[in-house]
Parts: C-alpha cells; sequence; structure tokens
C-alpha cells in the first residue's frame, strides 16, 4: 500500500481504525459463521485484485459465499474453498475492484433521458430543433417533447437560442428542454402558450425568464422560471419509471457501476425503487434523496431507512436542496460578479436563513442533507448552515455538499473541520474547462474543483458522474480525476494539475467514501472477508492515463449474485 493511499484512507475516515495492524472493521454475518472448509458460490481468479484493503492491498482471487466475501488471498488457496456447486471464474489478465459506486447521479433522469430525444452533441439550435422534427413525427398532436442535453456554450456565437427553431420543429407540439446541466429550459411557443407564459408573467424568485427587447419571453426559462413551464408537463405514470429505471440500471451496470447514490427523486419515484428493491427486481444499490424544499414538508413522523448490514438494494436517507444553480448558465451563487458578466454574481436559490432552517428540520428529522452548491457564496451558505446547527452534528449525520465546485480559499478547510462531505465529480472539470476561467477568472480557479485541496484538507471526498448531465462510466471520471484532461488529451499536463488525484485515491472516492456516505463502510467499498460482495471487474488493470476511458467492463457482482458477465473472450 502506498504511502498516498493510507494518508488518503486517514483523511477519509480519520480516526476510524484502518491502519495495516489493524485487521478492519468487524467482519459480517456470514464470515462469521462459516467455516473455512464450506466449500465458496462463487471463486473468481484474476490478474490482479485490487482491494483498497490497507492490510492486503493487492490478491489473486476472491471468494464468496452468499452475498459475502469469505476469502480473498492466492489462486491457490482459493482452490480449497472450490467445492461441486462452486461456480469457478477464471479471469487471467483481469482487474477485480470493489463495486464502483457513483456518488452523486440520477438513475431515474437516466432512464428518463434514454427514452426521450436527446440534443446533447448538437452543434447548433437548429441541430437540437431537427431532433425535435423526428421525435414529433411518432407523437400525436399535442403531447409534450421533452428531451434535454443541450449546449449553447458549443453553438456558434454561444448565445441563449430562442423559441423560433423548436416552433418551426412542431409547431403542434409543446416542446422542453433541459440544458445540460439541467438548470435552463427552452421552450417553443406551444409550451409557452399551454403555460400561460407570456409578456406579463414575472421572474420568479430565484429564477429568470430571457427576454426580447420588447419584453417578450424567447423561450428559455433560467433555475426556478423553469417550473413556469416544466409544472404543465404531465406527470409520468408508474409503469413509465419503473421501464426507466430497470434500463437505467442496465446502462449502469454495462459501465461497471454496483451502485448509485440518486440525487433527488419524487414519493412517485421511491415507491416504484421500493417495489423493485422487494421483488427482487432492482439490479443495483441505490441511496436515495427526496428532491427539494417540497420534500420538508413531509419529513415530520418520517423515519430514514437503515441499513446496518448494508445489504439492502434501496434505501431512502437523506433530502437534496439546491443552493444555487449552475456555471453555464450563471446561475451559481458567486461571492464576487462573473468575470464575464460583472452585472450578476448569480442566484441564491435558497438564502442563508432558509437554508439554515431546512438543514435543522433535515437533521432534527435524522436524514442526511446533501446541499448542491456550485459557487463560491452557495458552498458558503451550506457550510454556515452546517456550522449553525452546532459542534459535530452535520459531522454525525454526514451532511454533505453537492459539488462544491468553487469553493472561497477560506472556507476550504471548513469542510474537514465540519465533516461535511464534499461530493464532486471529476468530469464536469474537464467539461467545463473550456469556459470556466472566462466565467471566474484567474484568482477563483483557485479553489475551483479543487480535489486534492480537499482531501489534503482532511476533507471526506465522494466522487461522482452527476449523469445523464455527464457520461455514467466511473472509467471517465477516474480519467478525468487522475489526469485533468479532455479525451483528446488536452491540455497537455492537465488542468490546474497540482489538483490531480492518484490513481488510489480517486478510486477510493468511487468505493470506500461513497460506501461511508451511505453509512456502509465495513461492509461495502473494500474486497475483504465478511464484506458484501460488490464487485466491478475490468478488462486489464488500471493505469492512471487515457487508457482508463477504454479499459473495459468484464463483469459485475452485486451482493454475491453475477449481474452482468464474465464477458466472452
Ligand atoms: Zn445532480
Amino acid at each position: 500500500m502506498s504511502n498516498a493511499l493510507r494518508a488518503t484512507l486517514l483523511s477519509l475516515f480519520g480516526s476510524l481504525a484502518l491502519g495495516c495492524a489493524s485487521p478492519g472493521p468487524p467482519p459480517g454475518p456470514t464470515a462469521a459463521t462459516a467455516t473455512p472448509s464450506t466449500p465458496a458460490d462463487l471463486v473468481i481468479t484474476a490478474g490482479v485484485v485490487r482491494t483498497m484493503d490497507p492490510a492486503k492491498p493487492r490478491a489473486e482471487a476472491v471468494a464468496v459465499r452468499g452475498e459475502r466475501i469469505v476469502f480473498v488471498g492466492s489462486a491457490a488457496d482459493a482452490r480449497a474453498l472450490v467445492g461441486p456447486g462452486t461456480r469457478v471464474v477464471e479471469l487471467p489478465g483481469r482487474a477485480v475492484v470493489p463495486g464502483l459506486v457513483d456518488g452523486h447521479a440520477h438513475l431515474y433522469g437516466l432512464g428518463t433521458a434514454l427514452e426521450t430525444p436527446s440534443v446533447r452533441g448538437a452543434k447548433s439550435a437548429e441541430e437540437a430543433a431537427a431532433v425535435v422534427a423526428e421525435a414529433a413525427k411518432a407523437r400525436p398532436r399535442g403531447e409534450w417533447i421533452t428531451g434535454r442535453g443541450w449546449d449553447q456554450n458549443r453553438w456558434p456565437g454561444a448565445a441563449f437560442p430562442t423559441h423560433a427553431p423548436l416552433d418551426a420543429a412542431a409547431p403542434e407540439h409543446p416542446v422542453a428542454l433541459r440544458r445540460v446541466d439541467g438548470h435552463a429550459l427552452w421552450a417553443n411557443a406551444a409550451a409557452m402558450r399551454a403555460a400561460g407564459v407570456g409578456k406579463g408573467t414575472q421572474d420568479p424568485p430565484g429564477g429568470r425568464i430571457l427576454r426580447d427587447a420588447t419584453g417578450a419571453p424567447t423561450g428559455v426559462f433560467v433555475d426556478s422560471a423553469m417550473d413556469l413551464v416544466e409544472a404543465r408537463i404531465p406527470a409520468d405514470p408508474p409503469a413509465v419509471r419503473e421501464r426507466r429505471i430497470l434500463r437505467a440500471a442496465e446502462a449502469a451496470l454495462a459501465v461497471g457501476l454496483t451502485g448509485v447514490h440518486e440525487m433527488g427523486i419524487d414519493d412517485e419515484t421511491v415507491a416504484v425503487y421500493r417495489a423493485l428493491a422487494a421483488a427482487g427486481r432492482l439490479p443495483i444499490r441505490v441511496h436515495a434523496y427526496l428532491a427539494g424544499e417540497g420534500a420538508l414538508d413531509g419529513l415530520k413522523g418520517r423515519a430514514p431507512d437503515v441499513d446496518p448490514a448494508g445489504t439492502a438494494m434501496f434505501v431512502l436517507r437523506g433530502v437534496k436542496l439546491f443552493a444555487d444553480g449552475a456555471l453555464g448558465s450563471r446561475g451559481a451563487a458567486l461571492l464576487e460578479p462573473y468575470a464575464d458578466e460583472p452585472s450578476t454574481r448569480g442566484l441564491l436559490l435558497m438564502d442563508r436563513e432558509a437554508l439554515a432552517r431546512a438543514a435543522r428540520l433535515v437533521a432534527d428529522a435524522g436524514f442526511q442533507l446533501a446541499v448542491h452548491a456550485i459557487g463560491d457564496r452557495a458552498n458558503r451558505a451550506a457550510l454556515d448552515a452546517f456550522e449553525a446547527l452546532g459542534p459535530g452534528r452535520a459531522a454525525a449525520l454526514r451532511f454533505r455538499v453537492e459539488h462544491a465546485q468553487i469553493v472561497s480559499p477560506d472556507d476550504l478547510p471548513r469542510f474537514a473541520a465540519l465533516g461535511a462531505i464534499a461530493s464532486m465529480q471529476p468530469a464536469h472539470a474537464t467539461s467545463d474547462m473550456p469556459w470556466a476561467p472566462a466565467r471566474l477568472g484567474p484568482h477563483r480557479l483557485k479553489g475551483a474543483y479543487a480535489w486534492r485541496s480537499l482531501l489534503a484538507s482532511g476533507a471526506r471526498v465522494v466522487f461522482g458522474s452527476d449523469f445523464p448531465v455527464e457520461e455514467p462510466s466511473p472509467l471517465l471520471g477516474l480519467h478525468a480525476a487522475v489526469t485533468r484532461q479532455d479525451l483528446s488529451g488536452e491540455p497537455p499536463g492537465g488542468w490546474t494539475p497540482e489538483e490531480r488525484l492518484d490513481l488510489d485515491e480517486a478510486l477510493l472516492a468511487f468505493t470506500a467514501a461513497p460506501a461511508y456516505a451511505a453509512w456502509a463502510e465495513g461492509q461495502r467499498g473494500r474486497i475483504a472477508p465478511g464484506y458484501v460482495a460488490d464487485l466491478t471487474v475490468l478488462g486489464r488493470d488500471l493505469s492512471p492515463d487515457r487508457s482508463l476511458v477504454d479499459t473495459p467492463v468484464d463483469m459485475v457482482v452485486v451482493g454475491g449474485r453475477v449481474a452482468r458477465g464474465p464477458a466472452p473472450r
């Protein structure tokens, strides 16, 4: 085990017993009752097993009985656990890592995105409109067309679009397309008509309607103004939700994920998840958060799910709130004005008092709070709200800041001091780097996407993708984390390379760290006897370079069950 890994483990888990002399947390129930001679259900041998266990960082074989790991060691010793009913999977040259977990994702959102028109990658408003025209052909007149993924920063001129191209593409369908970051909505005239939005409509608090010189809405609605249109879109029935969740879960397995932290869903989607989990039909683990301020009223008298064994497939434990918007749409709340638009410093969607009140409500109900905070003003407001709870409270409830993207150097040490988890998305850095410097100016880049600085300060850093905002593959996240380069290798040496992580640190942020954030440390996030058998098998060993991007996923094991693979060779 490298010194860097040891240091990271210590900073992730503080005073927990993680030294090499310690065997780690107590083993799970199966390991405690089994004898070494009882055959295993599954034995996997591979080129390397990266255990992320400080007591034994590398091995050749893993044996699983029921839901748990019963042996980690040499291929020769594993043979003693092979009986007539044991499934033996030999994967020479391949690498086994603890099941990769996306610490901030939208699984239901991915399912929705997979079956709705994607305008992601469109190189102009007209190209996006052509996708909508295609979708309109397949639907009856008047049915809503919703979609996602546009990004005017990639278009000629980088200006926000107007409703006109969408009117031409689908004059008789209301159209509402979310921006790639989910913080702006592009609507056509039919959608604005259906929503009753016009010249006389005022900007709601925390939102902005883009307008032409006459004051008429141009078709783009930012942050809370999106509700004006979205509130008119009919809700999805349970069968549709179920189909989307299952489709997204398969997509998650395909990129090697054994679990996700589902960052903000409503009660209808929770009910569908619960039914799927109860029926044994949910193939990956979901640690879920209720979305939005609307969820706060319902918390009284409601208890969070607990899962001391770490084996539940669905756990509802938290609430996700938004302190601000996104940097791309200048909705992120900054302490100082935007460098490229000095008239604004963005929007605080909940003011400091509202955030503090919400934090207390969530804490009193025993739930875990996750606050979306992109700008340095929003991050400060979130940390202030955590601090106001009193010493140790936010740490005990494992409160988290989602994105923690631009943090004032003054606030950076407060994550560690408060025990606030920094939930970050490496791919956001490499996606944003072409334009983030223009928004922020040079002085604020220090403290932006600052994984290394946060880790070094002693903060716990959890990684995710925020899919479908970014691609779901954790390998892309690992690549961004260790290189700070885009897929074409730009810029040489990496963007603000002092914030790069090494491979072990990045892997911890996709394994042990999300386990901690889900109260499953000691149960998941490591390959060791007694731990739950969540495993990701990759086509070759990992190295901290471009090769991560096309490293294939060979096999995924969730709770001892082979959920996918092994891929034929
Ligand atoms: Zn998100």
